[in-house]
């Protein structure tokens, strides 16, 4: 059975953290599907297009990297895709206290999808998408903390 796993996010925007997490996960899984959850109440900094487009550039070399985007519970977008793992980062104790609840929800829900959780490299534990639109949104630079194909300038 192929082992697919769904990184869920809003990934607004990508960032090298994200990244990380993703190509480390590769070595455990014959599929990574990046599943950006549209949530209607929070409005998100770039469009859905661009996230896509953006992630698809930065991955566009690596076939086992799939970007997709879903409404309502990850677990269901997971047994829509068949994948059996959710995969997630953890920076911090808040983030663990926060995805524990979160994990152990799913589970209740899904008992057949495991969490799966990898630490953050130590150089990327500060970097979170919230903070990089912040500097964004103030004009600062954000380089060495999202990949060169997240050229926001542009649009
Ligand atoms: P959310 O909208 O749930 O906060 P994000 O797009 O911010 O989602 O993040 C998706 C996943 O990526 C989460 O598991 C989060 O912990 C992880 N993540 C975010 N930033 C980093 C980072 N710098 N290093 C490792 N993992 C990260």
């Amino acid at each position: 059975m192929e082992r697919i796993a769904v990184f869920p996010g809003s990934f607004d925007p990508v960032t090298l953290g994200h990244v990380s997490v993703i190509k480390r996960a590769l070595s455990m899984f014959d599929k990574v599907i990046i599943g950006i959850g549209i949530n209607s109440e929070k409005k998100s900094m770039f469009t859905l297009e661009q996230r896509i487009s953006w992630i698809n550039a930065i991955f566009k070399s690596e076939p086992k990297v799939i970007v997709d985007s879903y409404t309502g519970l990850t677990v269901d977008f997971c047994r829509q895709k068949n994948a059996h793992y959710i995969l997630r980062g953890l920076r911090t104790s808040a983030d663990f206290e926060f995805e524990r609840g979160i994990g152990q929800i799913n589970s209740m829900m899904a008992n057949d999808i495991e969490t799966v959780f990898l630490l953050t490299e130590a150089r990327y534990t500060p970097i979170s998408s919230s903070i990089i639109r912040d500097v964004i949104r103030n004009g600062g630079d954000v380089r060495g903390m999202v990949p060169d194909e997240v050229d926001y300038k542009s649009k």
